[in-house]
C-alpha cells in the first residue's frame, strides 16, 4: 500500500524539506502553495525527476473551499490519503501587542490556527476508521514561540501556535482509537524565508546565540522529525510534540 501525504505550504522552507524526504521514503505527495507558483514546481519536478510521484496545488488554507478543493485533488491524482502535515503557517511584521489590530492578529489566526483545523478535518473524514477509512497520521507545525511567547516580536503569530497544540492534544485522543495518530513538532530557530516576513532576514543569526546548541537548524533538520512521527516506527506516539530547536 502506498503512502499518501498532503504538505500544505510545501514549496518552500520545513514543507518542501518534509515533501522532499517524503518522496525519498516512497510516499506520493501533494505539495500545496499559496502564491509561489514556481517554488511548489520545484519541488514537484525534484521529486518527479527521481521517479517519484507528486502534484502541487494552489489553496490558501484559510479559505474552506479552497481546502475542501485540495484534498479533492489529492484524492483523484494520488489515492487514498494516509498522511498529513500542516505546515503553512504564517507571521507578519515584528511588533508590539499595543500596536496591532484586529485584522492582522485575525490574518495571522486564519491561516495557522483555522487552516490547520479545516485541513485536520478533511484527513480525519478520510482516515477515521469511524468513516470507513483505514487510519493515517497527521503532524502540525507548532513553533517554540508557543511556549517563549515571541515579546516584541509576535505574540499573535506565538499564541496561534499554542492553539496549535492545543489541537494536537485534543485531536489525538478524539481520534486514538479511530486509526489516526496527532502529533507536533516544535521547531526554534530555522533558516528559511518566513523571518523576512516579520520584516528581518537575518533574525536567525541575530539570535542564535542565546541558542544552547549556537546555531540555527534547518528544514532538513525539522523534517526528520516529521518524518518519524509519521512512520511505523511511532506507532505507539500520539498527542506529543518534538521540540527541534537546539535546545531552545
Ligand atoms: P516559509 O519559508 O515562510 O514558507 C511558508 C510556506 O507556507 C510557503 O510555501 C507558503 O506558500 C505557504 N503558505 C503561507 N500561507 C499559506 C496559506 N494561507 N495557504 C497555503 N500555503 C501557505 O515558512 P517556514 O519557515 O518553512 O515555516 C513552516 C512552518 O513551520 C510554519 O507553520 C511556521 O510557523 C513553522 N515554524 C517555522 C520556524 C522557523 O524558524 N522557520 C520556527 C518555528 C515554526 P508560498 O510559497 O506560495 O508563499
Amino acid at each position: 500500500m502506498e503512502n499518501v501525504l498532503i504538505v500544505t505550504g510545501g514549496g518552500r522552507g520545513i514543507g518542501a524539506a518534509v515533501a522532499r524526504l517524503a518522496a525519498g521514503q516512497g510516499y506520493a505527495v501533494c505539495i500545496s502553495y499559496l502564491n509561489n507558483h514556481a517554488a511548489a514546481e520545484e519541488v514537484v519536478a525534484s521529486i518527479t525527476g527521481k521517479g517519484g510521484r507528486a502534484i502541487a496545488v494552489q489553496a490558501d488554507v484559510a479559505v474552506e473551499e479552497q481546502v475542501v478543493r485540495l484534498f479533492e485533488q489529492a484524492d483523484s491524482a494520488l489515492g487514498r490519503l494516509t498522511a498529513l502535515v500542516n505546515n503553512a503557517g504564517i507571521l507578519e511584521r515584528q511588533a508590539r501587542v499595543e500596536d496591532m489590530d484586529a485584522a492582522r492578529i485575525g490574518r495571522v489566526f486564519a491561516t495557522n490556527v483555522v487552516g490547520s483545523f479545516i485541513c485536520a478535518r478533511e484527513a480525519v473524514r478520510r482516515m477515521s476508521t469511524r468513516h470507513g477509512g483505514k487510519g493515517g497520521a497527521i503532524v502540525n507545525l507548532s513553533s517554540r514561540a508557543a511556549r517563549l511567547g515571541s515579546p516584541g516580536e509576535y505574540v499573535d503569530y506565538a499564541a496561534s501556535k499554542a492553539a496549535v497544540d492545543t489541537l494536537t492534544i485534543g485531536l489525538a485522543k478524539e481520534v486514538a482509537a479511530e486509526g489516526i495518530r496527532v502529533n507536533a513538532v516544535s521547531p526554534g530557530l530555522i533558516y528559511t524565508d518566513i523571518h523576512a516576513s516579520g520584516g528581518e532576514p537575518g533574525r536567525v543569526d541575530r539570535v542564535k546565540n542565546a541558542v544552547p546548541m549556537q546555531r540555527g537548524g534547518y528544514p532538513e533538520e525539522v523534517a526528520e522529525a516529521v518524518l518519524w512521527l509519521l512512520s511505523a516506527q511511532a506507532s505507539y506516539t500520539t498527542g506529543a510534540t518534538i521540540d527541534v530547536s537546539g535546545g531552545r
